[in-house]
């Protein structure tokens, strides 16, 4: 299949109301190309750098082009994110939900942002622990961030249901309306838990280029 075809394919799969955020990270130039020719509008990149080599001269000439942050953003580099991107799917500490929301001010963008979860409560990933959601989340209001949803990257290898599960009875309990979950090899099992922004990147561009 080419890209045109993976991605005929995967709207099939998606429902009217859930987001496709095409995630273009590791991608050449030309994957995005592809994806801006095909209309689509929401793309996600994990590294802030990286994102900036990808769409900041792009970005000027897509007004409703949606950046979405996706990967663990450190606090230096929280300036260069606010610049950039348009929703921050991963505040994941309170240290980070300062940082942002004196950027936004500084900068006059008010971007709305997801709280990371370790759903899985694994040691080597990012995401606030359950135990902490309701601590963090309540910070955010405190400090003026708009947390808008929550999103979770759960344990490889392990059937990914009860996850997302999981994750939709926390959103649903902090009446929060987005939900990021699902990539390209559990995106339809997420969306039938609740998901309404799943992340999308070799499934719809191919393989991803190593560095
Ligand atoms: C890379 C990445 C994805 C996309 O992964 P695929 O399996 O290629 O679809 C989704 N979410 C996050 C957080 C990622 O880093």
């Amino acid at each position: 299949m080419d890209f045109k075809a993976r991605l005929n394919d995967i709207k099939t799969r998606i429902p009217t109301g859930v987001t496709l955020v095409a995630v273009s990270k590791m991608q050449p130039q030309e994957a995005l190309l592809a994806g801006l020719d095909a209309g689509l509008r929401v793309f996600g990149e994990n590294r802030v750098q990286e994102a900036q080599t990808h769409w900041e001269a792009l970005k000027p000439q897509y007004p409703d082009l949606k950046l979405h942050l996706i990967g663990p953003l450190q606090t230096n580099k929280v300036k260069d994110a606010v610049a950039l991107f348009d929703v921050i799917e991963t505040v994941d500490r309170e240290k980070l939900a300062d940082a942002l929301a004196d950027e936004m001010q500084r900068q006059g963008r008010s971007l709305p942002c997801f709280i990371q979860v370790n759903i899985g409560n694994e040691a080597q990933k990012s995401g606030v622990a359950l135990d902490s959601l309701d601590a963090l989340y309540v910070h955010c209001k405190t400090v003026g961030l708009t947390i808008t949803g929550l999103m979770c990257i759960p344990p490889a290898e392990r059937d990914p249901v009860p996850y997302f599960k999981r994750l939709a009875a926390e959103a649903r309990r902090l009446a929060l309306a987005h939900i990021s979950m699902g990539m390209s090899g559990d995106y339809e099992a997420a969306i039938a838990q609740g998901a309404t922004h799943v992340r999308i990147g070799s499934a719809l561009f191919g393989t991803r280029q190593t560095k």
